[in-house]
């Protein structure tokens, strides 16, 4: 068994970060399998070093040790192998369609965007081949239906081609897109289960239709519950920027915030500090929340839900 742990680092970490590497962890060592990191860098836009190095240093602070560590910007050749693939399979074009055009078709995808309606399949790429495309290269999917349940229940069923539409495989700005190289780096590191917040379920079934595309193993996969904070509007959000790490870190040690983490889960009947390798013999899926928390930091009092 291999998991991984697959943070973007485009942000601080926060307490909703940690808990997910905490679960990916203790899911991979309480089955005596191997936990992996990789740090998602793929967008030039928003990820920074400055992330990486500290979400590094907040997992080493939580107690958190890998199996093994990938950037995945040194990924580039495989992530090229792979549009070569979808290319000479015939599913790889060009689409420069707005998000405005796509909010035209008028249907929402389950993920909260707009469904994009396959409009541009058929259109052929440059001669030359996709390198030479200053457009939006996006994969086609078999228009099949998907029955998926993840392994905590939740119904992940879809027929992603309708429902999401082909997705963008490599951006304008020619950066690889997350649908396509989660799959292709899940692959190449042996990943057998995967375990991330329900904000990412909705893309699964894309995720196992390009894996089948490209001839890759489909994995396992559960989705955990969310740590949701409020913000401008009371409008409830993954707790990015809101309780950021450093901010944490000043208040807690790492033990102390693996204890609050644990016990606001389910995994401890109290929050008093502990290190995660305390929680592996106990660890039980059926023991952690499945109902999303609202996470509020009072200055007096610190993390409270
Ligand atoms: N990088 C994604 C995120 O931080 C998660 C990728 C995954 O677990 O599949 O939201």
């Amino acid at each position: 068994m291999i998991g991984r742990f697959a943070p973007s680092t485009t942000g601080e970490a926060h307490p909703g970060t940690l808990l997910s590497a905490l679960l990916v962890w203790l899911d991979a060592r309480a089955r005596g399998g191997r936990a992996l990191l990789r740090l998602e860098d793929l967008d030039p836009t928003r990820a920074k070093e400055a992330w990486a190095a500290q979400m590094i240093d907040a997992l080493a602070w939580l107690g958190l040790a890998w199996d093994g560590v990938v950037v995945q910007s040194g990924r580039t050749a495989a992530h090229a192998a792979a549009l070569d693939a979808l290319a000479a399979a015939g599913r790889l074009y060009p689409c420069a369609c707005s998000r405005g055009d796509r909010a035209a078709s008028g249907r929402r995808a389950p993920d909260g965007g707009w469904a994009y309606d396959n409009t541009c399949r058929g259109r052929p790429l440059p001669a030359s081949g996709w390198r030479a495309s200053e457009e939006p290269l996006r994969a086609q999917l078999d228009d099949d239906r998907v029955e998926l349940v993840d392994l905590g229940g939740l119904d992940l069923s879809q027929t992603p081609a309708r429902e999401m539409g082909d997705p963008v495989v490599r951006r304008r700005d020619g950066a690889i897109a997350y649908q396509l190289a989660v799959v292709v780096d899940d692959a190449a590191a042996g990943v057998t289960d995967v375990v991330r917040g329900r904000d990412i379920a909705p893309s699964t079934g894309t995720q196992v239709l390009l894996q089948r595309a490209l001839g890759l193993p489909r994995v396992a996969y559960r989705h955990h519950l969310l740590l949701l904070g409020a913000e401008r509007g009371d409008k409830l959000a993954k707790l990015h920027g809101s309780i950021p790490w450093s901010g944490v870190r000043a208040r807690y040690t790492g033990p102390a915030l693996c204890g609050w983490l644990a016990a606001a889960v389910g995994l401890a009947a109290s929050p008093a500090p502990c290190a995660p390798a305390d929680l592996i013999a106990s660890f039980a899926w059926s023991r952690v929340a499945t109902e999303d928390l609202v996470v509020r930091y009072l200055d007096e009092s610190g993390l409270a839900c």
